[in-house]
């Protein structure tokens, strides 16, 4: 480049570098890519409907698969030009990349129409009666000074239900189409001792947009303690705290038989990385107590449709999963997926490459 040249010609410069260099173009911390296309966030997050709190979240980011997954439809570039940086000459967008989810997204709207796919009204007796205990339990103890181990560890456990029942939901926009009443119940986070802008990071932004990716999903990190993540080396503790542990840890991602992935960019089909990733377990007694989580499967593909609808949903999924040859996993019973989850964890702490996780791959 020449010593004289303008910034206009050195950005120009830069650029087609960059378009030569192979890869999809650098993103900006103040930008979000959606399939080709690069937006602003702030202007973006402006002309959301759902305000901006989601959208500013994915920036620097690729919000492609969020969308989809929120929204069922493909994204409205159209309708938000404005917004739109450039269009980055590194991506080739496969226009029938996501047709198998947006299928499956018609099949579920035919047993559950969209308008009726938020909380229903008896859910917020639900909601209020653990929010009304988790209160009146806190209040007794400060205003008594009682302490005693049984009602502080009662006390958690309400506050362990208002995360599964309450602010999960709210904070993943289920409950409810008007933004401020998700936000007004996803507060509920903060006051369980959490933090809904750093839960909206960690868990929707990476987690469900990552799932099982050893390199990008927070929740395989395992932190020392159990190895959930392959690339990881094998500990000595890990052979015995992952056998102990495996009985007490979440059983939906770590089971005999999980993929787990092992690439650098990510996958072009939702559908598939959701599935192949998550498992369900048990039935409805356990989707109205836990929250729904047990259905991990269709709380993957579709996080914004209230998790009381799980059930109803969850043989469609199925169904349409099996047609397209894509491995369902169901455990019966807590038992059964808690042992498949003991095996896997067994199986990780003690061989470097369990027989238990396929590895995909695609890199
Ligand atoms: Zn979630």
């Amino acid at each position: 480049m020449a010593p004289n040249a303008t910034s206009q010609e050195t950005l120009a410069a830069e650029t087609a570098e960059e378009c030569f260099s192979g890869g999809p173009l650098p993103l900006g911390d103040e930008s979000i890519r959606v399939e080709d296309k690069i937006y602003s966030a702030k202007a973006l997050a402006d002309l959301h409907p759902g305000g901006p709190l989601f959208v500013k979240s994915f920036a620097g980011r690729d919000a492609s698969h969020a969308f989809l997954s929120y929204h069922r439809r493909q994204f409205p570039h159209s309708r938000v030009k404005e917004a739109l940086e450039k269009v980055d000459p590194n991506v080739k967008v496969d226009p029938h990349a996501q047709d198998d989810f947006l299928e499956l997204c018609e099949r579920v709207d035919k047993v559950l129409p969209r308008m009726q796919s938020f909380a229903p009204w008896s859910y917020y007796l639900k909601a209020s009666f653990i929010m009304g205990v988790a209160l009146s339990l806190e209040f007794y103890m400060h205003y008594t000074s009682n302490y005693r181990w049984y009602i502080s560890a009662l006390c958690g456990w309400f506050f362990a239900l208002i995360g599964l029942n309450i602010q999960h939901d709210a904070n993943h926009g289920a409950l409810s189409r008007r933004p401020w009443v998700n936000r007004f119940w996803g507060l509920s986070q903060n006051w369980i001792g959490g933090s809904t802008i750093s839960w909206i990071h960690q868990h929707v932004v990476q987690h469900h947009i990552h799932t099982n990716e050893i390199k990008l999903d927070p929740d395989i990190e395992g932190r020392f303690v159990v190895r959930l993540n392959p690339r990881k080396p094998v500990l000595k503790w890990h052979f015995l705290v992952g056998w102990y542990l495996s009985f007490f840890f979440t059983l939906s991602h770590n089971f005999d038989g999980v993929t787990q992935l092992d690439n650098t960019e990510p996958s072009k089909s939702l559908l598939y990385n959701q599935v192949i990733t998550s498992s369900n377990v048990a039935g409805e007694f356990l989707c109205f107590l836990n929250g729904g989580l047990n259905y991990q499967i269709e709380h993957h593909l579709l996080p914004r449709i209230h998790h009381g609808h799980y059930p109803k949903i969850a043989p469609v999924v199925k169904e349409f999963c099996q047609e397209k040859g894509i491995p369902y996993q169901h455990f019966p019973t807590v038992t059964s997926n808690a042992w498949a989850c003991a095996k896997h964890l067994f199986e990780m702490g003690s061989q470097k490459v369990p027989k238990s996780a396929k590895h995909l791959v695609t890199s």
